[in-house]
């Protein structure tokens, strides 16, 4: 193995034994930069929520856009993108070996019109980024199949949902974290199968319950005691969830039930040889998160699966049939043998490009479909294209670019952070690694000051309505109001300073009754975000005290802690039990 210093944090950290076979098999020099730093650098190229009113450079049309009209950047709408209209082909150049590989590539990333968003087969779904198939759906983002979704991110096949974070096959609920097959779930995290319930936590099948954790297969619990129906009907209408101080008193005795629940230090289904947290189906991989239905030899890969192998450096999204893959976000399908690439897919022998589909051999390239042989969008017969790659990674290393806080950039390195389009806080990077402006530009990210708009607040969150039978007596008024997020944009989460209720919105907590919501989407979904672990491991052991049979021991000697070891996202500082796989099923009731 060898040992590495981050030229991003300074930290120390580690290329395994199995990292550098990869890294030799794929010819690539050993990585410069940390693996956390390498998923920042890779996230600041990807914004799934920040939208934008913009125009079409080729029709005029108003777009929505991931992209702000201030911009040095041309948009074309979707459907003109995919046309055969122009030609990204047209602002091909020839390779200039007197200046640095990125400069040149930036130049012409610049200068071919980009996407406005990425949607595929969206119905009155518009103010939506990467999302396909979607009908009625308002502001969500890495998204499939959803009917009549406001406010979800990572969220599929849901039906009359509001605000989901990794939610797939719902249908009316509210305020749900990794949830699946629920219905009427109103704030759960970690339930599958649900129904009717309000406050849970890791449960399953669960029906008619306030206020658990850890059940499997009940009905009428509150706070995990057992009630009879009449009585459960009883307990809930003193509960008085329809008023918002009700709701309160409600999820403080939830929380306090949830912090002692004891934790499972990951969850692996499947997998084999293999670390990291929510994987199914996993072999031989590490430090992974988030990815399902089969995946070997990876690691450093986040969001994603469906057959993948030797996948390395990938986030967020990857996989669906394909091998090879490093330093890559939304990339892979049906792909093999692609590295330093954003939205590649049915494609093999891609280098440093962006938005290419259906292609081989390209080196950096931006917005090609079905080409070959080409170099900065440039078409080269095929005899001459692998020479030219030589020659080019070799002046790679010869003449670096260096970026703004003196950071060189060699063959083997993704994009530079500070050529991205986005304000860091535009893209998943703040979402997942919050920091503020003047962090960022001290570590070489730009900073977006259009995120936080002008606002001309009308009502206050405290003036909001107290219970749903209030909120009714106001009527469509409400419909009218701007109000002001209780972050006042005071936070780092993309706070929008006020916000509008949309007529389905409104109609969704009047049907459910729910009170109005006190801070903005933005906020709500950072508050989500937050209540999964982060995407790091740290080595503990079993909290479990194992009870030893011996008659002759008394006191404390008739205890022992489970001896197992694991890596978890349960940082050792952390209040609650974590147990391992064995002990923690022995303890959910
Ligand atoms: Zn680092
Ligand atoms: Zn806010
Ligand atoms: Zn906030
Ligand atoms: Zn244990």
């Amino acid at each position: 193995m060898e040992k590495k210093v981050c030229r991003k944090c300074n930290a120390d950290f580690i290329v395994a034994d199995d990292d550098l076979v990869f890294y030799r098999k794929i010819g690539t020099p050993t990585p410069t930069w940390c693996p956390e730093c390498r998923r920042v650098r890779r996230f600041v190229w990807r914004n799934e929520r920040s939208l934008y009113r913009n125009k079409c450079a080729a029709t005029g049309k108003e777009v929505i856009s991931s992209f702000s009209p201030d911009k040095p950047i041309k948009i074309y709408d979707q459907s003109y993108w995919f046309s055969d209209a122009w030609s990204p082909l047209d602002y091909g150049r020839e390779y200039d070996f007197s200046r640095s590989f990125f400069e040149q590539w930036r130049d012409l990333y610049y200068a071919v019109p980009q996407i406005n968003v990425s949607n595929k087969n969206v119905e009155n779904s518009e103010f939506c980024n990467v999302n396909s198939d979607s009908k009625d759906s308002y502001l969500i983002s890495a998204a499939y199949e959803n009917e009549r979704v406001m406010y979800g991110n990572r969220v599929g096949a849901n039906r009359d949902s509001l605000d989901l974070y990794i939610a797939n096959n719902n249908e009316y609920c509210y305020e749900l974290v990794a949830g699946k097959n629920c219905y009427k779930v109103f704030w759960g995290q970690d339930c599958t199968n649900c129904s009717d319930c309000y406050f849970i936590y890791d449960c399953q099948g669960c029906r008619d319950c306030v206020g658990c954790t850890g059940l499997r297969n009940k009905q009428y619990y509150i706070f995990n005691q057992p009630y009879d129906k009449a009585a459960y009907e009883r307990k809930v209408a003193d509960l008085d969830l329809r008023s918002r101080a009700g709701l309160e008193r409600t999820r403080v005795e939830f929380e306090k039930l949830r912090a002692g629940q004891v934790r499972k230090f990951a969850n692996l289904v499947n997998c084999e040889n293999s670390t990291g947290d929510n994987l199914e189906g996993a072999k031989n991989c590490h430090e992974c998160y988030d990815l399902v239905n089969g995946l070997q030899n990876c690691r450093y890969a986040v969001w994603g699966g469906y057959q993948m192998s030797d996948v390395y450096d990938a986030s967020p999204g990857v996989g669906a049939n394909s091998s090879v893959i490093y330093e890559a976000f939304d990339a892979g399908i049906n792909s093999n043998d692609i590295q330093f690439v954003g939205v590649v897919h049915n494609s093999s022998n891609v280098r440093y490009s962006l938005n290419c589909y259906s292609s081989k051999n390209l080196f950096g390239c931006v917005g090609l479909s079905r080409q070959e042989n080409c170099i900065l969008n440039r078409r080269y017969p095929e005899s001459e294209y692998g020479t030219m790659v030589e020659r080019i990674k070799r002046q790679m290393m010869d003449l670096p670019y260096v970026d703004r806080l003196g950071r060189e950039y060699r063959y083997g390195e993704f994009f530079p952070p500070e050529m991205s389009p986005y304000g860091y806080n535009e893209t998943v990077a703040q979402e997942y690694y919050p920091i503020d402006q003047s962090v960022a530009v001290e570590c070489g990210f730009n900073w977006s000051y259009d995120v936080a708009r002008n606002v001309a607040v009308t009502k206050k969150a405290g003036d909001l309505p107290e219970s749903v039978d209030e909120l009714r007596a106001l009527g469509e008024g409400i419909l009218r109001e701007v109000i002001e997020c209780e972050h006042k944009g005071e936070c780092n989460e993309q706070c929008t300073i006020g916000f509008k209720i949309l007529p389905q919105e409104l109609a969704f907590y009047l049907e459910h009754g729910l009170p109005l919501p006190k801070l903005c989407f933005n906020c709500r979904h950072y508050a989500r975000v937050k209540l999964r672990n982060p995407m790091r491991l740290w080595k503990r052991q079993c909290d479990n005290q194992l009870r030893i049979k011996n008659e002759e021991l008394t006191g404390d000697e008739k205890t022992q802690r489970c001896p197992n070891m694991f890596e978890t996202t349960y940082a050792p500082e952390r209040e609650e039990k974590v147990y391992c796989e064995k002990c923690y099923q022995n303890s959910v009731v």
